[in-house]
């Protein structure tokens, strides 16, 4: 795997060293071949497929991503010789570019009319998700090309997608390789730059989560990936200027972040690393908004507001003590351990701080979910990942042994 920056190569060493001790079924999970995260990384990904000769290729875009890194990666494509098509996916009737029946139709069907042999996304997670999945279906490889550091899902292999309005995350395959133009990135709306930041910062959330499950619960745990996340994050939360700045040095390292993140997950097998109840929140209101037929909100920006309140109800908790806990002996007796743990994420007015400096919504109101939604979520939301073992679910079953009692 060659990889373009210093700490993608720490990352990927790291990952090789650990992969020998792994569970066997998390073995192979990380089969990137190439990772980069430059100016001009546009022109080399149009080199790399040129290189690997796979026959015609389709590169899928919505009106936006076009017109920032479509038409730009299509004209090298030409230019290198690669038989290149150009499949645009359509918005739903509010304006919206979905990962549902619709969009996943139209590129297979592109994919079959061209006897595809590669598609490359370029765009977003709903792009990447959409493309995943057909990839995937049509047994061929992607390729991702982001054209924002709003999400850290680029390398997921997962593909949630909508169909008849409900979202099921289908296992499908990751990306071959991953080319991130920073000429393109920098030029990203502040909104989306904002959300991949919201995401990072969920880290703080999602890794309290994950060791609260695996001390209460026995969850699986790999150490490397959670100190993976961690200092993708820290990195983020340090260089909160220069990302608010949208400089190419605080862009570089939230794309980097972001990417490690996913590689994180990748490493592990499963998303605890980089998702606990904060996401839990999100998946919640997105599946209310899907149900409403409301458009919908960046994924980022709803994890960020999330992390808030659940930090709110955890910072909460910790100051209670262990009184509430006395009948469930197996979290009453790690109290004191898990308020440290607590104590580690920032209160909610330190991620309001960092989440309103790279100008993103801190507040339900600002975000535009309603009282209600939160209330419901806050209460149902992990139920959302039965699987999973949050102190949010936790919570909540006290709550409902207390009300049946
Ligand atoms: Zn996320």
């Amino acid at each position: 795997m060659e990889v373009s920056n210093n700490s993608a190569k720490d990352i990927l060493s790291l990952i090789k060293q650990n992969a020998e001790a792994l569970h066997p079924t998390t073995k192979g999970n990380i089969d990137i071949d190439e990772i980069r995260i430059e100016a001009g990384a546009l022109y080399k990904a149009a080199q790399y497929v040129a290189q690997k000769a796979y026959g015609c290729v389709i590169v899928v875009v919505d009106t936006t991503t076009y017109e920032s890194a479509g038409n730009q990666l299509y004209t090298h494509l030409v230019t290198a010789g690669v038989n290149a098509n150009v499949t645009m996916i359509i918005p739903n009737r509010t304006g919206d570019v979905l990962a549902d029946e619709a969009s996943v139709i139209q590129l297979l069907l592109d994919v079959q009319k061209a006897s595809a042999r590669l598609v490359i996304a370029v765009g977003g997670g709903t792009l990447h998700d959409i493309t995943r999945y057909c990839a995937y279906t049509a047994s061929i490889p992607f390729i991702s090309v982001p054209t924002a550091p709003s999400v850290d899902g680029f390398n997921s292999k997962g593909a949630p997608i909508i169909t008849r309005g409900v979202k099921v995350t289908i296992p499908a395959i990751g990306p071959d390789a991953i080319f991130a133009d920073l000429d393109v990135l920098v030029q990203a709306p502040p909104t989306l730059i904002a959300a991949g930041f919201g995401d990072m910062l969920g880290k703080y959330t999602s890794l309290f989560d994950w060791s609260f499950g695996a001390q209460i619960a026995d969850e699986p745990y790999l150490l490397a990936s959670a100190e993976i996340t961690q200092r993708a994050l820290a990195r983020c939360v340090h260089q909160v200027d220069q990302i608010a700045k949208r400089d190419v040095e605080g862009i570089y390292t939230l794309m980097t972040s972001l990417i490690e993140s996913g590689l994180a997950m990748l490493l592990f097998g499963q998303s605890h690393p980089a998702s606990g109840s904060e996401h839990h929140l999100s998946h919640y209101w997105e599946m209310a908004y899907i149900r409403q037929g409301k458009r919908q909100l960046l994924h980022g920006a709803k994890v960020g507001v999330a992390c808030i309140e659940i930090s709110k109800l955890y910072h909460r908790l910790a100051a209670e003590g262990p009184q509430r806990w006395v009948y469930t002996p197996h979290i009453r007796d790690h109290w004191s351990t898990i308020t440290k743990q607590i104590m580690r994420i920032p209160d909610a007015q330190k991620l309001g701080e960092l989440l309103k400096q790279v100008g993103g919504p801190i507040t339900i109101e600002q975000l535009g979910v309603d009282p209600q939604l939160l209330e419901r979520s806050l209460n149902e939301g992990h139920l959302v990942r039965p699987s999973r073992y949050t102190l949010l679910r936790a919570y909540n079953e006290l709550n409902l042994a207390h009300r049946i009692t």
